[in-house]
C-alpha cells in the first residue's frame, strides 16, 4: 500500500491550539503529515512566513512526522506535486460544514485520488480561531486558551 500522506492547509496566522489539536490528532492517522502554510503575495499576514513556520515548529516539535511547507495556488495541485493523498480540515461548526463541503468537491472533482478527511473541533477549541484570538489579543484579553505561549509573544509584540 503507498504511503498515507495528508497536507493540512491554512494561513496559519497564527497557529492556534485547535490547528495543534487538529494536527496531532491527524498525525496518528498517516504516515506524513504535511504542514502547507499558505502564503499567497496577495495577502496581507499579521506574522511573517518565518514566524509562522517557528509557531507551528514550536507547538509541533512532539509530532515526528510532521513537516512544514509553503505553498500557493490550488491544494490539489499542491497534493500532486508532493504526492498527499488526503487533505485533511478542521470543522468547528454547520458553518465550517457549509464553507467546506464545495470545496472538497470540487477538489474531488479535480483530484478524485486526493480524499479529503474532516476531523471534529475538540469541544473545548471549538471557539478558537486565529482571527478571534488576534482580536483579543488586540483588545489586551487573555488568549492563553487560543495560543501557544510563543504565538502569544509574537501577537502580544505585533504593532498595530
Ligand atoms: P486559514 O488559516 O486559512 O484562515 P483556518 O485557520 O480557518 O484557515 O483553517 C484551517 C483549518 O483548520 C480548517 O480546516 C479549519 O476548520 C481548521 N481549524 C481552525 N481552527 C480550528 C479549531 N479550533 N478546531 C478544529 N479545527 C480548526
Amino acid at each position: 500500500m503507498s504511503k498515507r500522506i495528508a497536507v493540512y492547509a491554512g494561513s496559519f496566522d497564527p497557529f492556534t491550539l485547535g490547528h495543534l489539536d487538529i494536527a496531532l490528532r491527524g498525525s496518528r492517522l498517516v504516515d506524513n503529515l504535511v504542514i502547507a502554510i499558505g502564503n499567497n503575495p496577495a495577502k496581507k499576514y499579521m506574522l511573517s512566513f518565518q514566524q509562522r513556520v517557528e509557531l507551528i515548529e514550536d507547538a509541533c516539535c512532539a509530532i515526528p512526522n510532521i513537516e512544514i511547507k509553503q505553498f500557493h495556488g490550488l491544494l490539489v495541485g499542491f497534493c500532486q506535486k508532493i504526492e498527499a493523498n488526503i487533505i485533511l480540515r478542521g470543522l468547528r461548526s454547520e458553518k465550517d460544514l457549509s464553507f467546506e463541503t464545495p470545496i472538497a468537491l470540487a477538489n474531488r472533482n479535480m483530484a478524485p485520488m486526493v480524499e479529503t478527511v474532516f476531523l471534529l473541533a475538540d469541544p473545548s477549541l471549538q471557539f478558537v480561531s486565529s482571527s478571534l484570538a488576534k482580536e483579543v489579543a488586540f483588545y489586551g484579553g487573555d488568549t492563553s486558551h487560543f495560543l501557544t505561549p510563543l504565538a502569544e509573544k509574537y501577537i502580544g509584540d505585533v504593532d498595530y
